[in-house]
């Protein structure tokens, strides 16, 4: 029912809806050794159609943030805990997150990164297995064993909480400068060659 070639699944038909609804499945980007991985929750219109995550309205405040922090986009990768996009972008029903998990588990025992973000309340509430509060939670470092190995989550709000509540800005940036602390490829070298 559903294929993976490294990471990426090349062919999937678990979730009936999805299958129907997208217009590709949306795989993970970013090198496939990045020290953090950032999951959000599933496709939306954009991504459907290009074929990569984030890259809407919430995926130019996810590069732009990254950039203020000191990251680049290409240097870490970004993927989502479905790949196919739900119709009316509703949230992934618990099936589907169920059906993807396993993709989900192989890219991060895979990349084997540094550190986790789950984005939003979707991601993290999937990956933590509990009922989380994203907003007072985001920023927090969490340890959690996922396929069997121990792994660091970091809570984050999701990008999009930026637009419709200002407030969230100062949150989303400071939890992603706390992940900028996991990686070494911070890409310093070559913004100072490029200016
Ligand atoms: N929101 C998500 O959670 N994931 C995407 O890929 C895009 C928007």
């Amino acid at each position: 029912m559903g294929k993976m070639d490294g990471l990426t699944v090349t062919e999937c038909t678990k979730c009936p809806d999805l299958v129907e609804c997208r217009s590709q499945i949306v795989n993970g980007v970013g090198p496939a050794d990045a020290d953090i991985l950032f999951v959000g929750e599933g496709p939306g219109a954009q991504e459907d159609e290009q074929g990569e995550p984030f890259v809407g309205r919430s995926g130019t405040v996810l590069s732009d943030t990254l950039r203020d922090v000191g990251l680049e986009r290409d240097i870490v990768r970004i993927t989502n805990c479905v790949r196919c996009r739900p119709p009316d972008n509703r949230n992934p029903r618990k099936a589907e997150l169920a059906n993807c998990r396993e993709y989900l588990e192989t890219e991060i025992d895979r990349v084997d990164p540094e550190l986790v973000v789950t984005l939003g309340k979707v991601p993290s509430e999937h990956l933590l297995g509990r009922s989380v509060a994203v907003t007072s939670e985001a920023g927090s470092l969490v340890d959690k064993t996922i396929a069997g190995k121990p792994r660091r989550i970091l809570i984050s709000v999701h990008p999009a909480a930026t637009l419709y509540d200002r407030s969230q800005t100062d949150t989303f940036v400071e939890t992603l400068t706390k992940a900028a602390e996991f990686t070494t490829d911070t890409g310093g070298q070559k913004r100072l060659g490029d200016f």
